[in-house]
């Protein structure tokens, strides 16, 4: 049996922030507001796996109510969730995803951010992609006012 989630997520650009995505502290001069480290990525990929597993939302397992969550690292979250999926006798097949950035250029960090990934997911790097797009100067991702990503993951029961 296969399955199949979706995940999107977005966050402010703000100065005094760092600019995590996917694992990788991205040099710039403002970074993602949030009460974790806004990893815009690293949630929208939580939201996809969560999602195949029928398991909800990250906001149902890590509320950002809860201080325990504060300046956490998403990383960390993720392989919680990739240990729950385990739990359930579920396997990740693959996972995809697209970052929506006008600046800077995600390009140059691709390959570390698929690295990093797939070492949290426990997952050869090939069955990890990820994409950029800008939104070309239009809506809050072209005014550079914020950072979306959006991601499906698909698993399998058993092996
Ligand atoms: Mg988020």
């Amino acid at each position: 049996m296969s399955l199949v989630g979706i995940g999107y997520d977005s966050h402010r650009l703000a100065a005094g922030r760092r600019l995590v995505i996917g694992g990788v502290e991205i040099p710039h001069e403002r970074g993602l507001d949030g009460h974790s480290d806004a990893d815009v990525l690293a949630h929208a990929v939580i939201d996809a796996l969560l999602g195949a597993a029928g398991l909800g939302d990250i906001g149902a397992h890590f509320p950002d109510t809860d201080e325990h969550w504060r300046d956490a690292d998403s990383i960390q979250l993720l392989e919680a969730v990739v240990d729950m999926l385990a739990a359930e006798g579920l396997a990740i097949v693959n996972v995809d995803c697209t970052v929506l950035m006008e600046a800077p250029k995600l390009a140059p960090h691709r390959q570390a951010i698929r690295e990093r990934l797939a070492q949290a997911l426990d997952l050869d790097i090939a069955r990890v992609n990820v994409k950029a797009s800008t939104g070309e100067g239009i809506g809050f991702v072209g005014r550079g006012e914020g950072v979306a990503a959006l991601a499906v993951a698909g698993l399998c029961r058993g092996g």
